[in-house]
């Protein structure tokens, strides 16, 4: 059906993420040693600025996550949707900075080519193994529960059902939750990921969302990124949460949210630390730096808060 078509392009679109991270990585604008495991080969190249939108991307999404983390003392989870080929999981146990569960969703064939290669190869399952504390551990085509790393095959659209999935594998309502969903909810309508940013909001009385996505799609250069998404038979059925800043911590103080933040990723490249920036603008030639001011002034980051347990989450920012 038309539908099917739609979400394997949707699903189609992890790979994208995973490869174009890989390019960066390998030009050393960040290092991941276990993303190659996810990716057949290098990759053909990408243009400089896509690696530089990656780098912020990730930084930035990682500047939050680390300070949640570390707020929290580890004592928390994080539920990761949408996170496709993701390799945080890996990259906190080797900082030592693992929460007491990591979760991951996806669609159940992307989860099930994850536990493939989790299962075949060593680099990734001995972390999980070395977490775990007895000999059995909950591993299926759909779904692996180990103490510390839990990956779900469930659709985001459905609530009900990703509530029940993860209560069946031990997630605690009362621990500090971090979630993440990184160009992801756009895939879905606005009263989908409404539904979802709603349940995690009345589900914890301590949280945070970090949300990654498209921003100013009204003008020409987004009506472009539209038209290319759309060629590729990815609906962005959610392009209308894509507006404005604005619009996005609106939208989140709407849905349940106590604080909500949004910066575009032009913002945030300026803020990252500068040495780090200096030391990656020197890895690719760039000519076109209004090129990569459009790119980046058209995605960004939007983060919520609840603090019962004042954390300080609200504070937090860059
Ligand atoms: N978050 C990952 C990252 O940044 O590398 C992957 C991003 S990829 C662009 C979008 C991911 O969201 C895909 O893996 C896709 O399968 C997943 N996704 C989209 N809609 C979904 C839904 N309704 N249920 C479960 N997963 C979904």
């Amino acid at each position: 059906t038309d539908s099917d078509t739609a979400d394997e392009a949707v699903r189609a679109t992890c790979d994208d993420a995973t490869t174009c991270k890989r390019f960066a990585t390998s030009k050393g604008y960040w290092k991941d040693p276990y993303i190659q495991y996810f990716t057949r080969s290098p990759g053909e190249r990408k243009a400089p600025e896509i690696n530089r939108g990656y780098y912020a991307r990730v930084q930035g999404v990682n500047h939050l996550l680390n300070t949640f983390i570390k707020k929290a003392n580890c004592d928390c989870q994080v539920i990761n949707l949408g996170a496709g080929l993701d390799t945080t999981f890996w990259r906190l146990k080797d900082e030592n900075s693992l929460p007491r569960k990591f979760f991951e969703v996806d669609f159940p064939t992307v989860v099930a080519r994850k536990i493939h290669n989790i299962k075949t190869k060593p680099p990734l399952s001995k972390p999980i193994i070395e977490t775990h504390s007895t000999d059995s551990l909950l591993l299926d085509a759909h779904s692996l529960d180990s103490d510390r790393y839990c990956i779900i095959g469930a659709d985001l659209r459905d609530v009900s059902n990703l509530d029940e999935k993860l209560k069946k594998f031990q997630l605690n309502p009362e621990l500090p939750t971090l979630f993440l969903s990184e160009c992801v909810l756009v895939y879905m309508t606005p009263s989908q990921s409404s539904n979802l940013v709603h349940w995690a909001a009345e589900t914890f009385h301590t949280a945070m969302f970090i949300n990654y996505q498209q921003v100013n799609m009204s003008d020409r250069f987004g009506q472009v990124m539209i038209e290319n998404l759309q060629r590729r038979n990815c609906s962005l059925a959610g392009v209308e949460t894509c507006q404005s800043l604005d619009s996005q911590t609106e939208w989140f103080l709407k849905t349940g949210w106590e604080h909500a933040d949004a910066l575009d990723m032009m913002t945030i490249y300026s803020l990252l630390p500068q040495e780090d920036i200096a030391r990656i603008e020197k890895l690719e030639f760039l000519d076109e730096k209004e090129l990569l001011q459009q790119l980046l002034q058209h995605y960004s980051i939007c983060w919520a808060t609840k603090d019962k347990l004042k954390l300080g989450l609200s504070q937090l920012t860059f």
